[in-house]
C-alpha cells in the first residue's frame, strides 16, 4: 500500500496507473461503512484510492471540527488489511492553495435539510470532492447513502460539470442495534450509544414525521429535522453534543 501526502507525488503516481481507478473519499476514523465502500471499489476497479482528509471547509461548527476523531495510524492499518492500493492523506494548506476563495455552490438541493441546518456545508463538500476528482481522475467514486443528500449533490455535480468520474451510491451499513455507523458515534457515551439506535427505530416505526419527532423528543433527542421527501425519510438529531443523521426508504417503514 502506497501512502501519499503530497499533491505532486499523487499526480505522478496517478499518471503512471493503468486500468480502472476507483476512489473512496473519507474523513477517516474508518469503520465498516467505509470498508464496504472500499470493497465495492475493489469489486469494480483495478486500483482503489482511499482519501483521508478532515475537510475544514465543510464544518459549520468549530467544536465539531475540533472534536472530530482523527486516528490516522489505525486507519492506515485497516486500509492495509483491506488491501487498499493507495491512501492519499493531504492537509488543508495543500488542498486550499487559494485559501478557499474558489468555492463550488449548488443553488437548489443544497438549500434543504443538511444544507439549511449547516450553512456552507455542501459548498465545502462539493469543492473538496471536485478537487479530489481533478487530482485522482478516478473512473468511479464510491459514496454512502448514509449521507444521501451529499450523494445526490455529488452525482448532480458530476453530471452538471461533465466530470469523467462515475459516482456510485452504496447502502447504509448499520450496527446490529440499527444505528447507522458513523465516525461521530465514537463521541457518544455508553448510554447515549444505546439510545442512539432509537433514531432508526423511531424513523421506521412512526406513521408520520410528527409522531417520530414526538417519540425522539421524549427520549431526550433534540430533533433538528425529520422530513419525508422523494420516497425517503430523512432525520437529523442531537444526542448531547453529537449530531446524528440517518435516512430510510419509506418502503422500509414497519407500522
Ligand atoms: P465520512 O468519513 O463520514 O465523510 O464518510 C465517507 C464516506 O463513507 C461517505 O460517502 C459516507 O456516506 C460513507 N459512509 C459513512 N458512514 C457510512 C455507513 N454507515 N454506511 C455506508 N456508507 C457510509
Amino acid at each position: 500500500m502506497q501512502v501519499i501526502d503530497t499533491i505532486d507525488e499523487l499526480v505522478n503516481y496517478r499518471n503512471a496507473l493503468s486500468g480502472v481507478v476507483g476512489v473512496v473519499p473519507t474523513m477517516g476514523h474508518l469503520h465498516q461503512g467505509h470498508l464496504t465502500l472500499i470493497e465495492q471499489s475493489q469489486r469494480h476497479c483495478d486500483v482503489t484510492v482511499l482519501t483521508i482528509f478532515v475537510n475544514p471547509a465543510q464544518f459549520n461548527n468549530p467544536q465539531d471540527l475540533e472534536h472530530y476523531p482523527r486516528t490516522l495510524a489505525k486507519d492506515l492499518e485497516m486500509a492495509e488489511l483491506q488491501g487498499v492500493d493507495i491512501v492519499f492523506t493531504p492537509n488543508a494548506d495543500m488542498m486550499y492553495p487559494d485559501g478557499y476563495t474558489y468555492q463550488l455552490h449548488e443553488q437548489s438541493l443544497s438549500n434543504d435539510m443538511e444544507g439549511a441546518s449547516r450553512p456552507g456545508h455542501f459548498a465545502g463538500v462539493l469543492t473538496i470532492v471536485l478537487k479530489l476528482f481533478n487530482l485522482i481522475k478516478a473512473d468511479k467514486a464510491f459514496f454512502g447513502e448514509k449521507d444521501y443528500q451529499q450523494l445526490q449533490l455529488v452525482q448532480g455535480m458530476a453530471k452538471a460539470l461533465f466530470l469523467q468520474t462515475e459516482v456510485i451510491g452504496c447502502p447504509i451499513v448499520r450496527e446490529p442495534s440499527g444505528l447507522a455507523m458513523s465516525s461521530r458515534n465514537s463521541r457518544l457515551s455508553a448510554p447515549e450509544r444505546i439510545l442512539a439506535s432509537k433514531l432508526y427505530e423511531a424513523m421506521r416505526t412512526s406513521a408520520t414525521t410528527d409522531e417520530a419527532k414526538t417519540k425522539l423528543t421524549e427520549l431526550g433527542f433534540k430533533v433538528d429535522y425529520i422530513i419525508d421527501k422523494g420516497g425517503r425519510r430523512f432525520a437529523a438529531a442531537f444526542l448531547g453534543q453529537v449530531r446524528l443523521i440517518d435516512n430510510i426508504p419509506l418502503s422500509d417503514l414497519t407500522l
